[in-house]
């Protein structure tokens, strides 16, 4: 079974969970949902689902052919089984996300969930329909190698992500002394935000130890109100389009630059171009700062001209 497949189950709760969240919003006099974002949502979710039953997935056979090859024979009944799963899996979870931002061939599915401009629990099941393609799901393969079973790595996978339906919204405030250890609301929302400051931080699942460890933390600013969705928006809310937008984007690019731009274009970071002229997140934040340290200098120096 697929790791979506089992998110089915969780359907009845989610339901209630949208419900919710758009009886709060009404009460409250805020447009939480939009028809259009909603529907394209819904058909994107509903399209992955479909797009899921297809039973053939080269991933699955790498996960299989590393656990038939595994390093430990690992006792299921052993009361660290599971926390070791668990624990691993985030670490892994961590770097299959941390890599769907910063390699542009994994980014093309992953953009999908990214291209959600208002927040919500619907809009966190709008996830791409490429995965079979983009492949980002190998990273797991360590863990079957290591002795985990892909069935239970998959089970785990989809726990991660149940969890993680409960961070789209904007309902839910700061929650104290768990932010930074846990993946929260907060933090979530600063993984959703295109402001340069946000790109590309908080990719943990559970978790926010490993971005911690790896330096890609960043706590909501309550003076940086965060702003959704994609650099390059698909400016549709058709939900064909948005699933298909980075991977036009990508043609677009092969067509446009010379082949040994070719594996950059298709493996180097999101918004890479030749000659230094693209807008990868790195480059954005860089001319963010620079920016700010320029209307800071130009601040100072008005001040100082006025004493
Ligand atoms: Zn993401
Ligand atoms: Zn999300």
């Amino acid at each position: 079974m697929s790791v979506h497949s089992y998110l089915l189950y969780f359907l009845p709760v989610f339901a209630v969970m949208i419900a919710v969240e758009y009886a709060i919003g009404r009460k409250r006099g805020i447009k939480i949902y939009t028809k259009d974002q909603s529907i394209a949502s819904l058909v994107i979710a509903v399209g992955q689902r479909l797009i899921g039953l297809i039973p053939f997935s080269f991933v699955g056979i790498a996960w299989f052919f590393a656990y038939e090859n595994r390093l430990f024979n690992l006792s299921t009944e052993s009361w660290w089984y599971i926390p070791a799963l668990f624990l691993g899996l985030e670490f892994f979870y961590y770097w299959f996300h941390r890599l769907s931002h910063e390699v542009r061939w994994f980014w093309a599915t992953h953009s999908v969930h990214h291209s959600i401009e208002e927040m919500n629990f619907l809009a966190a099941y709008r996830f791409g329909w490429t995965g079979r393609i983009s492949m980002a799901s190998i990273v797991y393969t360590p863990l079957c190698f290591f002795g985990f079973s892909p069935t239970h790595v998959v089970v785990m996978l989809a726990i991660n992500l149940m969890y993680q339906s409960w961070l789209h919204t904007n309902l839910i405030g700061k929650l104290g002394p768990l932010e930074g250890i846990i993946n929260t609301p907060s933090a979530h929302r600063v993984h959703h935000a295109k402001n340069a400051d946000y790109l590309d931080r908080n990719h943990g699942g559970v978790l926010m130890i490993f971005d911690r460890l790896f330096g890609t933390y960043v706590p909501e600013r309550d003076d940086v109100p965060v702003e959704y969705g994609l650099i390059k928006p698909p400016g549709t809310t058709n939900p064909i389009r948005i699933a298909f937008h980075e991977w036009g984007n990508i043609i677009n690019d092969v067509k446009q630059y010379r082949i040994r731009d070719w594996p950059m274009l298709l493996f180097g970071p999101p918004g890479w171009a030749p000659n230094g002229d693209g807008m990868t997140s790195a480059q954005l934040r860089e001319s963010y700062r620079a920016k700010a340290l320029h209307g800071t200098q130009k601040a100072d120096q008005e001040l100082q001209q006025i004493a």
